[in-house]
């Protein structure tokens, strides 16, 4: 009843022209699906996205939103502007912005209302750095930056929310969580869901994990039965490793 969902992460990688020629072959060799896709490339790429992808069933989104409707927030980009763009999704609370960008669960929450009221999708990234793993505590870590990044934020449906458990200490290191371990944390945020939003709500939300998933390790990862798909970021770069993820799910 929850439909996978395979979303590639570029972060600050391609340009528009590369995009237009990456995601025309994504096109060309995609196979039927019965997951769903979704690339999430910078701002500059989303006009590149809107052409090049119309007419096929795979979204588009951004990387991350303005917490503000609209105004004098120079170098900002609203929800507004990515609805209008054709944004089905968009990530918030990446843990590459908490830490570069000192990001808080707060501001977190009130980036996706906005997108919330757009119509659009956030993809809510939470995950314990290495050392709090090391000391026992990722599930209450994880679940207190659930918790409060989702401060405020009325209950969406279900499909309009998707959690994506990234532990940084797996993002971009090639070093993976075991799938037992994704499977634990997924299960305890479902439960925290639970708590937030109901059991139907939890029953039917979908929870990526990400963190150095890649074509060898990804079958594993989606065998477990909270795993309802990945946030990619390497593997999704190289248009054959994200097509062997797609054949996978
Ligand atoms: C990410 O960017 O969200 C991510 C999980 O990166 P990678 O797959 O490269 O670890």
């Amino acid at each position: 009843m929850r439909r996978v969902l395979v979303a590639g992460n570029w972060k600050m990688h391609k340009v528009p022209s590369e995009a237009r020629i990456w995601l025309a072959e994504l096109k060309r060799l995609l196979p039927p699906l019965e997951s769903e896709v979704a690339v999430l490339p910078a701002f500059p790429m989303l006009p590149v996205a809107r052409e090049v992808l119309s007419g096929t069933q795979v979204a588009y989104g951004a990387q991350d939103v303005s917490p503000h409707r609209e105004g004098a927030y120079t170098g900002e980009v609203s929800a507004r502007m990515l609805a209008d763009l054709g944004c089905r999704y968009t990530i918030v609370g990446h843990s590459e912005r908490r830490r570069y960008h000192h990001e808080t669960d707060a501001l977190v929450a009130e980036k996706a209302k906005r997108l919330l009221e757009e119509g659009i999708t956030p993809i809510l990234c939470v995950g314990e750095p290495l050392e709090v793993r090391e000391r026992g505590e990722a599930v209450p870590y994880t679940l207190r930056q659930l918790f409060e990044s989702l401060e405020g934020v009325e209950p969406p449906g279900p499909e309009r929310l998707v959690i994506a458990y990234e532990p940084v200490w797996a993002i971009g290191t090639g070093q993976n969580a075991t799938p037992e371990d994704a499977e634990s944390m997924h299960r305890a945020i479902r439960q925290a869901l639970a708590e937030l939003y109901g059991e139907g709500f939890a029953r039917r939300v979908r929870i990526l994990y990400g963190g150095s998933v890649n074509p060898k390790n990804f079958a594993d990862l989606l065998s477990m039965p909270n795993v309802d798909g990945g946030l990619v970021g390497g593997a999704s770069l190289e248009l054959e490793s994200f097509l062997s993820l797609l054949r996978i799910a």
